[in-house]
């Protein structure tokens, strides 16, 4: 056996589930692309938003805050998420406001804080400080050396191609060589399902979902710095300084057969109207674009466990748009159920991402 633990997925699902694996047996991880975080996790909009997501989700959020506050110094910084709402959103911002428990702000005082808001089209406006930048490279390559520190290899430019079951575990064929493990960690974002397939196993039906970004320097006259991201009531587009810049996302999500995603102009377009129609600053050039797939469980939570039709067999998926602030809790829960360790995070959370809810 050349391997404990196989982990096919070099983002950061794959590099944080084998860091917390790394003192428990021999970890090989093995990514298609040359660089780690290549795909989904090199193109987020790099937030935490403590009160996002179901509430198993928004555990997970909660029980990694410490890790991102401290780990490799911290990968945090303040940042703070402001909502803001046309007249016709009145339903959409209080479901946001209760969700986020923002506090309210009058449409004047959010303009203070964002000058460019249009105090005649923001109805509703609200304000949370639980809203944090992640430093998402320092996050990915913090969790890479802990894997080669405690004497884990790390493979990029192997594309797993073949997985065969053994009696004693998998034979995975990456980059034309075979690597022998025990057990089979499946962290291959938008790919998870072709992965299941490729192990005999039938697709649990994850969905990945484009979404796209573009980037707009800031606007004349304005430092955006220290403004908050702001969102659109109901996600109808978001907003976040980026490096004295402004990245706008139409907050889109379509559905896509997985591949190296790119925006599409059409769906940048009408984002950018949606953002336009708030503020008084028009889009005068988008410097650059992307796009990146946000996987989804068909209950949009995360899949988390071993196959209950293999026990070799372990999914780390459906992240969706929170990969990069659950992967600190979501890690150390995998850790603990692959170790056979009983925790309070299991206890909690171990039925939800179960993933026996699809099988
Ligand atoms: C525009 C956008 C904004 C986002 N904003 C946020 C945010 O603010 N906060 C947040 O927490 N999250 C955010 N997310 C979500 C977050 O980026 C994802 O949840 C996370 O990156 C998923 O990580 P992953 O490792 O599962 O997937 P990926 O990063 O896609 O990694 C999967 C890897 O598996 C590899 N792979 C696939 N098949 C094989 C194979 N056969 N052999 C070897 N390797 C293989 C792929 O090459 C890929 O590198 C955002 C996502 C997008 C697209």
């Amino acid at each position: 056996m050349d391997t404990d633990f196989i982990v096919i997925g070099g983002g950061i699902a794959g590099v944080s589930v084998g860091a917390r694996l790394a003192p428990l047996g021999r970890v090989t991880l093995l990514e298609t692309e040359k660089a780690l975080g290549y795909h989904a996790s090199g193109r987020s909009a790099a937030l935490f938003d403590e009160c996002l997501g179901a509430p198993p989700i928004v555990a997970l959020n909660r029980a990694g805050h410490s890790y991102h506050q401290t780990a490799d110094g911290g990968v945090l910084s303040p940042r703070g998420l402001m909502v803001v709402g046309r007249a016709e959103d009145g339903a959409a911002f209080e479901a946001d406001r209760r969700h986020m428990d923002l506090r309210a702000l009058t449409p004047d005082e959010a303009q203070e804080i964002v000058p460019i808001l249009d105090p005649a089209r923001v109805a509703f406006a609200g304000i949370t400080d639980r809203a944090w930048d992640i430093d998402t490279d320092r996050l990915l390559q913090g969790f890479a050396r802990q894997i080669r520190s405690q004497g884990g290899r790390i493979e990029t430019g192997r594309q797993v191609t073949a997985i065969v079951r053994v009696e004693t575990g998998w034979q995975v064929t990456a980059g034309g060589e075979t690597v022998e493990g025990r057990i089979l960690i499946n962290a291959a974002g938008a790919w998870v399902d072709d992965v299941a397939r490729m192990a005999g196993l039938a697709p649990l039906g994850f969905t990945p979902m484009r979404r796209s970004m573009a980037q707009l320097p800031a606007p004349a006259g304005q430092d955006p710095r220290r403004w908050p991201m702001i969102l659109g009531a109901g996600e109808r587009w978001y907003c976040k300084p980026e490096a004295g810049k402004l990245l706008v996302s139409p907050a889109d999500e379509d559905p896509m057969a997985p591949h190296d995603a790119f925006a599409d102009d059409m769906v940048l377009a009408e984002g950018l109207a949606r953002y336009e129609e708030m503020v008084t600053a028009p889009v005068t050039r988008v410097e650059t674009s992307w796009a990146g797939l946000r996987t989804f469980a068909p209950d949009r939570l995360l899949v988390i466990g071993f196959d209950p039709r293999d026990p070799a067999f372990f999914w780390h998926a459906g992240q969706g748009g929170v990969g990069m602030q659950t992967s600190p809790a979501a890690s150390e829960l995998a850790a603990d159920i692959l170790g056979g360790r009983a925790s309070e995070l299991r206890r909690m959370l171990e039925a939800s991402f179960s993933p026996a809810r699809f099988c």
